[in-house]
């Protein structure tokens, strides 16, 4: 490395960055309108998007990343859920149960100029219950005079209430060190997984392609609900299934069931859902339906089980009721529209007759497998050295950046560090990527590759 004009600390730090595992999950919880949004913005260090989305309009993305102090988490934001017919409670309190279901630690917003409400009240029981770590933020706590205001929150028995302005960041620094504090290094569900324990897998797609049918296709009888927690309507739920002769574990499958009283559920509900689902799992089978075209929709919780850097398996139904003509244009849409994740394992299923069933498992396994591949740094120099010499990257204003060396920092997803002397393109990064698929596999699986250029 040093020979290279790379500082050996420097190499180890960037192998070290790249390659952490899973980040820990934070949600950020509260009824509408005490500034759980503003908040998230001010976690994430943006000012853009959330805030400003119109009431009403859907947003599918849920999840960010974050970081603080060095460290690195991810942020659920919680703020897009409008209230439904439910009735306010029953709706954040459903909300709040998804998020924190998934969290590894939880931010409690309270607006401390309104003080604690009954809908509140009933959110520390759901917290009391999870048992997770909590920070309580006192909000809109915008001068020192609103501090006497925070200090009425003792009595909702969460500890200190941190006093902040997400508005104007009064506060937020010293409520994210205890954050921090409440944070485990990595997430719990990791930790989770013992060695030869169910692989985790979430069964995913936007209403109506066939997720429950495929449930009660695969598991028969002998599903086995593993979580159920008490006394709430809208638990999240795992099922052990037997499959292939192994024992799988499907995540929060009550979101697939049908819920009449959940049809009005905003779309927002839905994605909320599956990021949590995403996130509790090593492996997202997206279902598509294959009679209807490939919809936005559809490439959003592809993107979100591909972002939060799982292992992905496509599966197309319905195909029992395809005809020729149909499967043409599916296959161009599949081009155009699912390209980019063209190195994920796909099936053609059909959970109404059972049609190719039996392929469900061997997907998902070679995808866990790309996931988990490592390459051993020699070979992986040996063949970088050679993709280099024989396709250097363009010439760009007189000079030519060249890969120097590089290595997997990590496993699930793969992540690799490449150490080049100066700014490599993204064309060049994906033709990379292309060839690092091409000669050691890393199906199903998403690539991370970062590039440090030397100073
Ligand atoms: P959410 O529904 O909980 O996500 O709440 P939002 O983040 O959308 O905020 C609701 C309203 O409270 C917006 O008008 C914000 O500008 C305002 N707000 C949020 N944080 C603060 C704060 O710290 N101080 C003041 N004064 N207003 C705030
Ligand atoms: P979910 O909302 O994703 O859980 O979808 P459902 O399992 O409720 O299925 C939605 C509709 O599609 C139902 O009417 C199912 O009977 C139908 N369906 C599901 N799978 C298939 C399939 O493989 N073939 C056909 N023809 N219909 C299916």
């Amino acid at each position: 490395a040093a020979e290279e004009g790379f500082d050996v600390e420097d190499v180890e730090g960037a192998i070290e960055e790249a390659g952490h595992g899973p980040l820990p999950v934070l949600a950020v919880v509260g009824r509408p309108n005490v500034g759980k949004s503003t908040l998230v913005n001010r976690i994430i260090g943006r000012r853009e998007a959330v805030v400003e989305d119109k009431p009403g309009v859907t947003r599918d993305r849920v999840t960010y990343e974050a970081e603080w102090s060095g460290r690195r988490f991810k942020v659920v934001d919680t703020g897009g859920w409008e209230q439904d017919v439910l009735g306010i409670d029953a709706s954040v309190a459903a909300q709040a149960e998804y998020a924190i279901e998934a969290a590894d630690a939880v931010v409690f917003v309270v607006d401390a100029k309104v003080g604690a409400t009954d809908t509140d009240e009933a959110v520390v029981r759901l917290l009391r219950k999870a048992g997770k770590p909590v920070v309580l933020a006192a909000n809109k706590v915008d001068g020192q005079s609103g501090e006497a205001d925070a200090a009425y929150l003792w009595n909702l028995g969460l500890g200190e209430p941190h006093p902040v302005s997400a508005l104007h960041g009064r506060g937020t620094g010293d409520m994210l060190d205890a954050v921090l504090e409440a944070l485990p290094e990595a997430p719990a569900q990791t930790f989770g997984t013992a060695i030869g324990g169910p692989r985790r897998i979430a069964l995913i797609g936007r209403p109506n392609v066939g997720k429950s049918s495929l449930l009660n296709k695969v598991a028969g009888e002998e599903r086995v609900v593993v979580n159920e927690l008490a006394g709430t309507t809208r638990d999240p739920v795992d099922e052990l299934i037997q499959l292939g002769g192994k024992t799988w574990k499907f995540v929060d499958t009550a979101g697939i069931r049908k819920r009449v009283h959940l049809q009005q559920g905003a779309d927002y509900y839905a994605s909320l859902r599956t990021a949590a689902a995403v996130e509790k799992a090593e492996v997202a089978v997206v279902l598509i339906d294959a009679t209807e075209s490939i919809s936005i929709q559809d490439q959003r919780i592809v993107t979100m089980a591909v972002e939060a850097g799982r292992a992905l398996v496509l599966a197309y139904n319905k195909w029992d009721t395809l005809d020729e003509e149909r499967r043409f244009y599916l296959e161009r849409e599949i081009e155009t529209e699912l390209g980019q994740v063209a190195w994920a394992p796909r099936v053609n299923v059909s959970a109404r007759t059972g049609r190719h069933m039996e392929k469900l498992v061997p997907a998902i396994e070679t995808a866990l497998e790309g996931w988990e591949t490592r390459v051993p740094t020699g070979r992986l120099n040996a063949f970088l050295g050679e993709l280099v010499s024989a396709h250097p990257h363009p010439v760009r204003g007189g000079k030519q950046p060249r890969i120097l060396f590089g290595t997997q920092a990590g496993t699930k997803p793969p992540r690799f560090v490449l150490f080049a002397s100066g700014f490599i393109e993204a064309g060049y990064r994906r033709f990379i990527e292309r060839r690092l698929r091409e000669e050691f596999g890393f199906e199903g699986a998403p690539i991370h590759l970062s590039v440090r250029v030397r100073e």
